[in-house]
């Protein structure tokens, strides 16, 4: 995969991608990753890549032109592009989008500063608009580093034998059980008995139980339309909290037909 950052702040990605799995990805070509400076496509005296915003109004919006000959530059010709704007704007980031993403040739990831990007620019170029979160950071490149970092470890061949990334949380729609390494005993806190039976099934029972009530607890949207199979359900009734897991789920289901 082709993963193409446009931004006036190329230093920005410089140590991000030199750290783990990323940096082991672009080793082993599994992605090549392309940070174009924006300024270098500004043809004015002064590098200009900002100006201010018709009708007034605070601070500074990005000029189209730099930006849309900065995207034809990391175009790769004939790929299956899909070209990103990072904006506070934008649908909330999740697993899905990740997954989603990571089937296309090449990501091309416009990062914003100042007060975002003429409108003309997203209109004419931008598949889709994407945010991080509720909240405005200075500017779209940790927003891309996000975005990027989700998108490579799903790339078949990214993660290590030991590594997996079927059972993350969100992938399998419960968030993940809780870990525990050695020591058996830390300040008077032991791991708990099952992890230590070599019982690979009682595990497997304990994790999804763990599961299901951090996602209670935590996350019970993501409960939604969630089915489990009837050994699960059995485990899940053995353990006390099977009704809590169907009136959720019921819950979310009645939630849901009354918005439609
Ligand atoms: N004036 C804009 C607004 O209120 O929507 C905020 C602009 S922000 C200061 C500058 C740039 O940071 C944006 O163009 C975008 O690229 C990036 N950015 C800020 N918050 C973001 C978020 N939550 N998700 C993705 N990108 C974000």
């Amino acid at each position: 995969m082709f993963i193409d950052c446009l931004t006036i702040f190329p230093e920005f990605f410089v140590s991000p991608l030199q750290e783990g799995i990323v940096r082991r990805a672009l080793l082993d070509g599994k992605i090549e990753i392309g940070v174009h400076n924006i300024r270098e496509y500004a043809t004015d005296r002064h590098s200009m890549t900002d100006d201010r915003p018709f009708g007034g109004g605070e601070g500074m919006v990005m000029k189209p032109e730099p930006l849309s000959r900065c995207l034809h530059a990391a175009r790769k010709e004939g790929a299956d592009s899909r070209v990103i704007l990072l904006s506070p704007v934008g649908e909330q980031f999740d697993q899905k989008m990740a997954e989603r993403l990571a089937s296309h040739e090449q990501l091309i990831l416009v990062c914003g500063r100042y007060e975002g990007v003429d409108e003309r620019f997203r209109q004419q170029y931008v598949d889709e608009e994407i945010s991080i979160g509720d909240y405005v950071l200075t500017g779209g490149e940790l927003a891309a580093l996000v975005v990027l970092d989700a998108v490579i470890r799903l790339l078949p061949g990214v993660l290590g034998c030991g590594e997996s990334a079927t059972n993350d949380s969100f992938s399998c729609g419960l968030l993940k059980h809780r870990q525990y390494t050695r020591p058996r005993v830390f300040e008077n806190m032991a791991v708990p008995e099952v992890l230590l039976s070599g019982d690979h099934a009682a595990v497997a029972r304990h994790r999804l139980v763990e599961s299901v009530v951090l996602t209670l607890q935590r996350r019970p949207d993501l409960l939604a339309g969630m089915r489990f199979t009837p050994a699960e359900r059995k485990t899940l009734r053995q353990a006390g909290v099977l009704d809590q897991v169907d009136t959720a789920i019921r819950t979310l289901a009645q939630e849901k037909s009354h918005e439609g």
